[in-house]
């Protein structure tokens, strides 16, 4: 690859860990020199408990800048993930999006900074661990997502009662007229309605 030209070589796939190799001899050589990153990249697998990012790809909009410890990297890592949502199991897919700024140094502090060769860094380690971090741990479909089966296992309190009494104020179908006269032994409720069509008690 030609320096300067490629910087998203990614690496080969398989067993190796992916690289997401950018020169960086040229941008050292002065302080304040900046080299945008942009585009797609490969990295190694990104899969946690219920999600994952297919095709394990994300997309960066990156800035590196020399500074004299080294070179900071900075911008925003894109992931597209797809998961399983903890009340129904179906399929969610989401987009989160990450702001980086991580400092690569030739002596990295554990756990702080990131290691950068002379000539090349090596940015896929860094960019793997920010893109994991953005995987959902319990995705929801949304957030009235009612469950696999509402009907026996409400994810919420059912609303108060409304479905139950609705047409208690309705109008009345005058076609139901004709059933004024009946009178079910274990409905007191349509008893007490029918008030007056006839007298429950009769019968
Ligand atoms: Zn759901």
């Amino acid at each position: 690859m030609t320096p300067g030209d490629g910087p998203l070589s990614a690496g080969s796939s398989g067993r190796r860990p992916r690289r997401v190799r950018v020169e960086v001899a040229s941008l050292r050589r002065r302080t304040g020199e900046r080299r945008a990153l942009v585009g797609p990249v490969e990295l190694d697998e990104m899969v946690v408990t219920a999600a994952h990012v297919p095709g394990d790809r994300v997309d960066v909009e990156l800035e590196l800048v020399s500074v004299p410890e080294g070179v900071v990297v900075e911008g925003t890592l894109v992931v597209d993930w797809s998961g399983e949502c903890r009340r129904c199991l179906g399929e969610v897919r989401g987009r989160s999006e990450v702001a980086v700024r991580e400092i690569f140094e030739v002596d990295p502090t554990e756990g702080e900074t990131w290691p950068l060769g002379d000539e090349f860094v090596d940015l896929a380690p860094m960019l793997h661990d920010l893109a994991l971090g953005a995987l959902p741990l319990a995705p929801l479909c949304s957030e009235t997502c009612a469950g696999p089966d509402p009907e026996r296992f409400p994810a919420r309190p059912a609303p108060d009662g409304e479905a139950i009494d609705t047409d208690a104020d309705a109008p009345r179908d005058p076609r139901w007229a004709a059933l004024d006269g009946l009178v079910f032994a274990d409905d007191p409720g349509s008893a007490a309605r029918d008030e007056g069509a006839t007298d429950p008690g009769g019968r």
